[in-house]
């Protein structure tokens, strides 16, 4: 029922009024003077106020003043009784905000339509402020609750995703896995190709997550390149591991991003209900861990949360304290890989590999060790070693009067980027007496991109006193070539990856197809990587190759083998015709 208030000091025109509203039904409140019109509009917030203006003490237009002044009643619809129609009076009180002005004596049906007029408009006023509230609302949540670059829910929403995924009763089979996903390399991504390329990556890999997962999985942005999914199911029918395999695969395809091709690989964690915990977050917490560590050995993969693996961190510190011992208690040692000309046969290079003999450990791959040299910052002290080695053995040598050598050297991104590199490899090498021209330095493409300027500086520098720089690991990056070619280098190594799906994977053959080509139209030498098979050598000596490095010809051996190695003139075909004689014989 509409309530409204009457303020009127005359009693019969009060009372006639009072009864006409009363029996119209609407709920009607008076007050005789205008101070108690006030408190008691303050108390009951009417619907609408029809108000006396001549009365003593306060008059209508002081009552209006007042009840504007308020909150709660400065929008209640205001119509003023007057006995005289004085056209100021009407004025006065239209510009204070009154709604409307009846002139006594007034016909009922004036009355009437003056109230439903008024009310008919306040109703419709109403609705459009509940429209806009409702509006601003759906705004704010969105804002709150959505990632504007993505679309997609943000890590507010996670939880309530993953209680979605808990049914209330769950069947003892239910599996819920949390999934934590992080692109790999996406900080280099950004820095180099800018945040407008990184916006666009998102955005694309937003989408194939979606597209990919459907309705199998709800996901949400954590944040820059960091998503979550939740995937429930019976045990029987939920395959988490094949899920995150065809995830991987989806978001390692190419990105058109604005006509420039850019390629990503992602790493995840997969925290699993009740073995990683139950609280999402827990699970969430968990997972990540597993995601850095998956990431750690290289990315572009998945890896479950097992919580024996990653509590004894004490493994991981006493391996760091034993490797700051490992320099001066001579447990590394560098190994020597040849490389070999495909078109002479003949062994032109080795590549230096670092090894750390451990006195209980045993070996220690590099893949472990140089990391954390690098997160110690012993990565320079280290390199610089590896560096003064080589080119001392190889000077060695050559004096020795073995065939000529250049000798590869790998140099991590840390060390690029310190600002005595330059000086510091000059002298190094020089101090040896190797000429600057013998030595190369491999750096992977994703050292380049931390910092482009600075490491195009320091790659034209090094050339300009003659030291040739190969890019390492090619194609596991997310670059083309097109993109890398801004960088001065010489040489472009073909990743082991590409190599050893040659001949059973049609793309891998294509993709070095491609890159052989596109780096002779840039002058680049390709040394191939990891060749252990005649086939694959015979893959890449059709297409131009100019030098392979692998088992097939060699591993890496101890600086004393492969100087009988590089003594005995073994050569390419040697090879061929072992495997020819030894086919003729079986
Ligand atoms: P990389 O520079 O790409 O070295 C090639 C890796 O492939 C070496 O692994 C080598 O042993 C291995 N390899 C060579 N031929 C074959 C093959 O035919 N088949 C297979 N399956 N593998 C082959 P390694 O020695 O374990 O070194 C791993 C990585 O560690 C190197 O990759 C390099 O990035 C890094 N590394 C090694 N020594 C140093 C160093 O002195 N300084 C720095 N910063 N990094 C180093
Ligand atoms: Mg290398
Ligand atoms: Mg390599």
């Amino acid at each position: 029922m509409k309530k409204i208030l009457i303020i009127e000091d005359d009693k019969i025109v009060m009372a006639s009024a009072r009864d006409l509203l009363e029996a119209e039904g609407y709920e009607v409140f008076t007050a005789e003077n205008g101070r108690r019109g006030i408190e008691l509009a303050r108390q009951i917030i009417p619907d609408l106020i029809i108000c006396d203006v001549m009365m003593p003490e306060i008059d209508g237009h002081g009552v209006l003043m007042a009840l504007r002044e308020f909150p709660e009643t400065n929008a209640v619809p205001f119509i003023f009784l007057t006995a005289k129609a004085d056209k100021s009076d009407i004025r006065q009180g239209m510009k204070l905000g009154a709604d409307d002005y009846l002139t006594k004596p007034y016909t009922r049906m004036d009355l009437l339509d003056a109230i439903s007029s008024r009310l008919a408009k306040q109703n419709a006023l109403n609705q459009r402020f509940n429209n806009q509230i409702q509006q601003v609302e759906a705004r704010l949540n969105y804002a709150l609750y959505y990632d504007s670059v993505t679309g997609l829910p943000n890590r507010l929403v996670f939880r309530d995703q993953f209680l979605k995924a808990l049914p209330v009763k769950p069947p003892p089979d239910w599996i819920i896995a949390v999934v934590y996903l992080s692109l790999d390399r996406y900080n280099q991504i950004s820095n180099s190709l800018g945040s407008n390329y990184a916006t666009l990556l998102l955005k694309a890999v937003a989408a194939r997550l979606k597209e990919t997962l459907g309705d199998n999985a709800s996901i949400s942005r954590l944040q820059a390149d960091e998503f979550a999914l939740v995937l429930s199911g019976s045990s029987a029918s939920l395959n988490i591991a094949q899920i995150c395999q065809t995830v991987l695969e989806k978001l390692a395809l190419p990105y058109n991003l604005d006509q420039l091709e850019v390629y990503t690989t992602a790493s995840m964690g997969i925290g699993c209900n009740p073995e990683s915990g139950s609280e999402p977050e827990k699970l969430l917490d968990n997972a990540r861990i597993s995601m850095l560590h998956t990431r750690q050995l290289g990315g572009n993969n998945f890896e479950f949360y097992k919580p024996e693996k990653f509590t004894p961190s004490m493994e991981q510190v006493k391996l760091e304290s034993s490797l700051r011992h490992a320099l001066e208690r001579n447990e590394l040692e560098i190994y020597y890989q040849p490389q070999v000309s495909i078109r002479h046969g003949n062994i032109v290079g080795a590549e230096a590999l670092l090894r750390w003999i451990h006195p209980e450990k045993g070996f220690i791959s590099p893949v472990t060790f140089i990391p954390l040299a690098e997160e110690t910052g012993l990565i320079h002290e280290i390199g610089d070693w590896v560096l003064k080695m080589a080119c001392s053995k190889v000077k060695s040598w050559q004096k020795a009067g073995l065939p000529p050598l250049r000798i590869a050297v790998n140099v991590s991104s840390h060390q690029i980027y310190h600002p005595n590199f330059l000086t510091k490899v000059s002298r190094i090498v020089q101090e040896s007496g190797l000429p600057l021209e013998n030595l190369e330095l491999e750096l992977t493409e994703s050292a380049l991109l931390h910092e482009i300027d600075t490491a195009n500086s320091v790659l034209t520098q090094l050339r300009s006193v003659g030291v040739q720089v190969a890019i390492d690991d090619f194609g596991t990056g997310f670059s083309s070539l097109s993109y890398l070619k801004q960088f001065p280098f010489d040489t472009l190594k073909i990743d082991r990856l590409f190599v050893q799906n040659i001949g059973q994977d049609p793309e891998s053959s294509a993709i070095t197809l491609a890159t052989i080509q596109m780096a002779h139209s840039l002058n680049l030498k390709v040394i191939a990587e990891g060749v252990e098979t005649e086939s694959e050598l015979g893959f890449l000596r059709d297409h131009g190759c100019e030098e392979i490095q692998g088992y097939y010809f060699s591993h890496p051996l101890p600086a004393v083998e492969f100087e009988k190695l590089l003594a005995s003139n073994k050569r390419l075909e040697d090879l061929s015709i072992v495997v020819k004689s030894s086919r003729v014989n079986g």
